[in-house]
């Protein structure tokens, strides 16, 4: 049984939230998760694969922001109903040419290993990968990854609003506060959101929201009580999501 979230609005409102988004968009569309739709046909389908290819052919040359410190990452056209959004690549993944591949992700794919029961390999072939900012920031004057600006966030967020119009998710998962705070107009505190699907609407589309607590070490939310259990029900709800089992 999937645990759908409610809010009352004074605390948080995604709904209001996204009809503000839908009477700025003006046109609407929706998504069921995991009820495949007439676009699934194979000819779509293969539509959709060249799109997502010429999409990432096109992300690999942007060089918008003159501030960040590398080229942008990509996990490849993953055709899935499931999109990962994390914050941003760090120093080690430009240089390996893929998302999450450095200690974030060695502890990111350990959870889906022992929670949802995926490995990284079938996680990478299954799930498209994408990020609040897809070139590494560089480094903040503490010596951790700066936070990508407010124009970086925007300018990359076009390339996250063609993906979700591409993919036409049923399943998001949002990993870290930044990531989440894409989709929520206010985002509660994680241990009112993590272990929780909230239905959101961005970009013209309405898919289910699974937050994620960010995986870096940085903090120590995910490993200590209520955080450690909370995202363990975070990702048993990933495992029963029906797009999550339809995903590709
Ligand atoms: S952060 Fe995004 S918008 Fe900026 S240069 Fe990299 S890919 Fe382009």
């Amino acid at each position: 049984m999937m645990a759908l979230m409610s809010f009352s609005s004074k605390v948080f409102s995604p709904d209001s939230a996204n009809h503000v988004r839908e009477r700025e968009e003006g046109h609407a569309s929706s998504s069921s998760p995991g009820i495949r739709n007439p676009m699934d046909d194979k000819s779509m389908i293969s539509k959709r694969q060249t799109q997502l290819q010429l999409h990432i052919d096109s992300l690999l040359l942007c060089r918008k922001c003159p501030k960040v410190q590398s080229h942008p990452v990509s996990c490849g056209p993953v055709l899935s109903r499931v999109m990962l959004v994390g914050q941003a690549p760090g120093v080690k993944e430009p240089v390996l040419g893929r998302p999450f591949a450095w200690t974030a992700g060695k502890a990111m794919f350990a959870w889906f290993e022992q929670e949802v029961g995926v490995t990284e390999t079938e996680f990478r072939r299954t799930v498209y990968m994408a990020a609040v900012c897809r070139c590494f920031p560089g480094k903040n004057a503490q010596g951790g990854d700066r936070v990508p600006s407010g124009h970086e966030v925007a300018s990359c967020g076009e390339w996250l609003r063609a993906e979700i119009a591409i993919l036409q998710p049923g399943l998001v998962l949002a990993v870290g506060k930044l990531a989440i705070s894409q989709f929520l107009d206010e985002v509660p505190v994680l241990t009112q959101l993590v272990g929780r699907i909230v239905r959101v609407r961005k970009f013209g589309r309405n898919f289910d929201l699974i937050a994620l607590p960010h995986p870096s070490g940085a903090s120590p939310w995910p490993r200590i009580e209520p955080g450690k259990n909370l995202t363990k029900t975070a990702l048993a709800l990933v495992r029963n999501h029906p797009a999550w089992m339809a995903r590709v």
